[in-house]
């Protein structure tokens, strides 16, 4: 099954090529999954364990470097998605780490 981004409006799946990266629901968080059923925008909306937000609704500040150094895109662990201007379509392709994150790094 492909899996397709949560966001009201957006029409991004989860496919061979595409450069956007998903990341599923923070279903043990229920703090912050709380945060991300308000971002989707849907009344009524319950994730399950598929569902996901593409990685256009991130800033940059959004995300981390894992440790030990594989390329895959982390978000920090207080990351919200909050971008939600279709028109806008923004990939990250460098890995970005903000001080924040570091600072979770090493409390970590
Ligand atoms: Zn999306």
């Amino acid at each position: 099954m492909v899996a397709s981004c949560s966001a009201h409006g957006c029409v991004n799946r989860q496919i061979k090529g595409i450069k956007n990266h998903f990341f599923t629901f923070p279903l043990r968080n229920p703090e912050r999954n709380a945060k991300w059923i308000k971002a989707v925008g849907r009344k009524g909306f319950i994730p399950t364990k598929n569902a996901r937000f593409c990685s256009n609704h991130f800033l940059k500040s959004d995300f981390k470097t894992p440790v030990g150094g594989t390329y895959k895109l982390l978000l920090c662990d207080d990351a919200v998605p909050s971008i939600f201007n279709m028109t806008v379509i923004q990939t990250p392709t460098t890995i970005y780490i903000t001080q924040k994150c570091v600072n979770q790094l090493q409390v970590n």
